[in-house]
């Protein structure tokens, strides 16, 4: 069995297990100012699934035109089947999920759905792995949602920049409501693979998991059980790795996938105090960092 991951760019990954080919989210199509991952969603010519972690615009927008072109099967929660058929896909293309649901994928690949938590947009949050955050704890949605630090929407000083976004964002499906997160542990004969796309983490629900390989996000305020981390993004994906205990672990949301509103924090450099937290709190795991569209060999 031959198992492979691309990276797509942002927390979008394709993982082909021999003829099976999964996205994992679909946002390929970035904005110009980005780097290019190598390949547009019109250019997949072959998938058989598609699993949405959220219907933010950055998970779901292309799971409309792979699904359009290839049949593929979506998995995805109520609110990425609702942008779904709003989109034009047929009602038989799409696995709603909420977490709890096993889905057989091939004769001998299955996929098991669980349910899982957004990043904390409405809180205080750094695009620096190691700056920890504090605060923001105990809060009602009410106080989370009017607070100035619910952060503005992306901006530019350049007027092309400004005008590329509104177009941008324009042409992507997508949601202002996750949806409800959704995380995926991929089961094969030779191992098993965790993958989510947004920064947090019912931990109750994913301690006894221990997936070969886990997808973790790193981006934004992560949320821990429903509160903000008191911490940084790099003690949560040591917190992630200490729970999940991964042969592998490979990070997703990380490049500066929409500037000048993100920046890239998928450098070696950025990534040194990544591995110094996980040399401290669970060195068995290997951290692996691979660029766009590298077919990297899973599970040997
Ligand atoms: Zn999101």
């Amino acid at each position: 069995m031959t198992v492979t991951l691309d990276w797509l760019g942002c927390a979008t990954f394709r993982l082909t297990v021999d003829d099976l080919v999964i996205f994992l989210d679909a946002y390929i199509d970035r904005v110009p100012s980005a780097p290019p991952v190598g390949i547009a969603a019109a250019e997949v010519d072959r998938a058989d699934y598609v699993f949405i972690g959220h219907s933010h615009f950055d998970h779901i927008a292309g799971a409309e035109i792979i699904a359009a072109n290839t049949g593929a099967k979506v998995i995805g929660s109520n609110e990425t089947a609702r942008v779904l058929i709003e989109s034009g896909i047929p009602n038989d293309q799409l696995l709603r999920a909420q977490g709890g649901e096993h889905f057989r994928l091939s004769d001998d690949v299955t996929v098991r759905v669980y349910p899982s938590l957004h990043s904390c947009i409405w809180s205080t949050a750094s695009s620096i792995p190691k700056e920890v955050v504090l605060g923001d704890y105990g809060l009602t949605e009410d106080q989370r949602w009017s607070s100035p630090r619910v952060r503005p929407q992306p901006s530019s000083d350049d007027p092309q920049e400004v005008r590329e976004m509104a177009e941008h964002l324009n042409s992507c499906i997508g949601s202002s409501d996750t949806g409800g997160a959704l995380a995926y542990v991929i089961e094969t004969p030779q191992g098993s693979i965790f993958y989510h796309d947004t920064s947090g983490c019912w931990t109750r629900v994913i301690s006894d998991l221990r997936p070969d390989v886990a997808i973790v996000a790193m981006a934004g305020r992560p949320n821990i059980d429903g509160e903000p981390i008191q911490g940084s993004l790099t003690q949560f994906v040591g917190r992630m790795a200490s729970t999940l205990r991964p042969k592998q672990m490979y990070l997703g949301h990380h490049d500066d996938w929409m500037p000048p509103s993100t920046r890239d924090m998928s450098s070696e450099e950025a990534l040194a105090p990544v591995r110094v937290e996980l040399a401290r709190v669970e060195p068995r795991v290997s951290l692996v960092s691979v660029g766009y569209m590298e077919g990297t060999r899973l599970l040997e």
